[in-house]
């Protein structure tokens, strides 16, 4: 395991000048994974009705399937930030975060982030504040690494792949790993004026569509960390990407698959529903 420094570490996000905001005492020497233990909260009464109880009756809903499987959340921050609480919450009993950035505090108006955690690595303080959402107890993995340098430092085990993050790189790094793992991964993004977001599942058998499929123009070198954004525009894409990552662990049941969801919080634009075709010249799904 590698131990960085604080100045390593700012070399992570990029521009260091970014980093001048935050007073030095801000970045300390750190180790940059974290594994957290959330124990379930007990039954007070043996009459009690099991804590997923309610979840007994939606569609497709699988409770064991959700607890047992691996969940890594590529991003922690206005995107993935409410699909970890919504992950934990409804009883995902193995999930690990990956985010590099600091949390500053124009972050704290959308993401789950606190006081305390200003300046600190987003992976390694999400993983802790999902501690207390984590009721059905949970073993949560933290790591304040880029997704590509956190695979190659750390064994990260995973049967599923949520990606929230700002620049296309690393969606792109994390298509081809789900493709490699032969794992689903859950992408979701956001309009630059906040409004919109689109989200989409891509299956883990290479007959269906990657994110290259669904989106051929992305540009690899295009970041959007400046993007505006509210609360409801998070809330409103990581409850479309909570439903895609269930469904991709639990299956379907009776409802009618898709892969594409696009949402417009104004009501001005179309929502769409529906399901992406493969490509043939596609680079990622042809191994390029
Ligand atoms: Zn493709």
């Amino acid at each position: 395991m590698k131990i960085k420094t604080s100045k390593e570490s700012a070399k992570f996000d990029g521009d260091t000048d970014d980093l001048a905001e935050f007073p030095s005492s801000f970045l300390s020497v750190e180790n940059p994974i974290t594994r957290i233990t959330a124990t379930e909260i007990p039954v007070t009464h043996p009459a009690e009705p099991d804590m997923f109880a309610r979840h007994d009756g939606v569609p497709a809903h699988d409770q064991a399937a959700l607890s047992g499987k691996r969940i890594v959340l590529v991003g922690g921050g206005g995107l993935n930030s409410w699909v970890a609480v919504g992950l934990a919450r409804s009883g995902a009993r193995r999930l690990t975060v990956i985010d590099p950035d600091r949390v500053d505090r124009t972050n704290l108006s959308r993401q789950f982030f606190f006081q305390e955690d200003l300046g600190e690595l987003k992976g390694m303080r999400l993983a802790a504040n999902l501690e207390r959402q984590a009721v059905g107890g949970a073993a949560i993995t933290g790591i304040g690494l880029p997704f590509e340098e956190a695979l190659e430092d750390f064994s990260i085990d995973a049967d599923i792949l949520v990606v929230g993050v700002d620049n296309n790189s690393c969606r792109l790094a994390a298509a081809q790993e789900a493709r490699r793992r032969r794992i689903p991964a859950v992408f979701s993004m956001l309009s630059r004026d906040g409004m919109r977001c689109q989200v989409f599942y891509q299956d883990p058998t290479t007959i269906e569509p990657c994110l290259w499929c669904a989106l051929p123009n992305l540009d690899p070198d295009k970041i959007m960390p400046c993007a505006s954004a509210i609360i409801s525009s998070c809330f409103m894409a990581a409850a479309f990407t909570t439903f895609f990552v269930h469904r991709g662990l639990m299956g379907w049941g009776t409802i009618e698959r898709f892969n594409w969801r696009e949402a417009d919080l104004t009501g001005m634009a179309l929502n769409q529903t529906g399901m992406i075709k493969k490509r043939e010249d596609c680079p990622v799904c042809s191994g390029g």
